[in-house]
């Protein structure tokens, strides 16, 4: 490259989106990265670290300035605890953020943005049993998503494409399925599933008390996709010129309950699960990866035993450290 690319990231200071960065970096790009903080757990590798809230026009005006692409992963968003707590503050907020930033893009010419969307746009009543069907890209349509988080994913899912139709800004759409890995919220609320399993494993294995609690009775089911996966589909949808909706996740299902096991096994002890009142989700989703595997010519390939490896020694290490200096780990969380 004779002269680097500029890209935006959104959401920098985040779980993907320091990844994105990082990962970006790596392919000669110059990025700069916006979000309401910085990582929480490594310093950034963007050129430029613009602390900003996307919410305000005036964010997004000067965010969007002299990039040629955007990568818009900013959200106010978590795990299920968190989702199913906050509608309108999610709504609203996101609701906000996706339409400033990409009015914002358009008026400065950027000429590629990929919108991240979720799984939890699909409609409640297609994942009602754990053993169930994955999810076609098609399948979104009459709609009627879970919760606020959904809904607004939708929405936005739909304002890229009408800026790409009446704008001609070549937007892309991706439907995340569970994306985990290190350097990822593990506690404070906002956690999802996997981290929240691998630092209660780590509390049980420190503690010596080997129980583990879990939302409802555990036979939820889910598939996980690893870090470096979600980059490489991001990157590679980016680049295409599918300008559909295309999911990004694992399709192998697994539930909570056999997950819990899985991190015990990687800690290498036994646990006894305990099951708790809590917000459990849709029943089952898994997605369907026909779609991104014609569009993409690929698919994840880390296996699931080998994220969750990384992952966990990643928390484990995080919760140990927390405990030898609990001020610093107030701070964090
Ligand atoms: P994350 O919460 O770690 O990152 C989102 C970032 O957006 C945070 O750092 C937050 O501070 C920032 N943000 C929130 N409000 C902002 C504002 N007003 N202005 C600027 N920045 C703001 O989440 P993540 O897991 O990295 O997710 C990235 C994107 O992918 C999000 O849009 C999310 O909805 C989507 N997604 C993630 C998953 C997943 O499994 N992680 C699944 C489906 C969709």
């Amino acid at each position: 490259m004779s002269e680097a690319v500029k890209v935006l990231v959104t959401g920098a200071g985040g779980f993907i989106g320091s990844h994105l960065v990082r990962y970006l970096k790596g392919r000669g790009y110059w990025v700069r990265g916006v979000d309401l903080k910085h990582p929480e757990f490594a310093d950034t590798a963007a050129d430029e670290f613009v602390i900003a809230d996307l919410r305000r026009w005036e964010g997004c005006q000067a965010a969007t300035e002299g990039v040629e692409e955007v990568y818009a992963l900013a959200a106010d968003m978590g795990g299920m605890g968190f989702i199913s707590a906050h509608h309108a503050a999610i709504l609203h907020n996101n609701a906000l953020i996706n339409l400033h930033t990409m009015e914002a893009a358009r008026q400065n010419g950027v000429r590629r943005y990929l919108y991240t969307s979720s799984a939890c746009i699909y409609p409640e009543h297609l994942q009602q049993v754990a053993a169930v069907k994955p999810l076609r890209e098609e399948d979104a349509y009459p709609a009627m998503p879970q919760d606020a988080y959904g809904w607004e994913k939708l929405i936005s899912e739909r304002l890229a494409e009408y800026y790409r139709q009446d704008y001609g800004m070549e937007t892309r759409i991706v439907r995340f399925h569970n994306i985990f890995g290190p350097e990822g919220t593990w506690t404070g609320g906002r956690e999802k599933a996997p981290a929240a399993i691998c630092r209660k494993v780590a509390e049980a294995k420190l503690d010596g008390t080997g129980v583990v609690e879990v939302w409802g009775d555990g036979e939820q089911t889910r598939s996980f996709c690893y870090i470096e996966d979600c980059l490489e589909g991001l990157y590679r949808l980016m680049r295409s010129d599918y300008a559909a909706p295309l999911n990004l996740g694992q399709d192998r299902l697994i539930s909570i309950n056999e997950l819990v096991e899985m991190v015990a096994g990687i800690a290498g002890i036994d646990v006894r699960r305990e099951h708790i009142p809590g917000p459990e989700g849709v029943r089952g989703r898994n997605s369907d990866n026909t779609r991104l595997r014609a569009v993409l010519g690929w698919e994840p390939g880390v296996s699931l035993e080998e994220g969750m490896r990384r992952t966990y020694e990643w928390i484990e290490a995080e919760v140990s450290a927390a405990r030898s200096f609990p001020v610093a780990a107030t701070t964090l969380s």
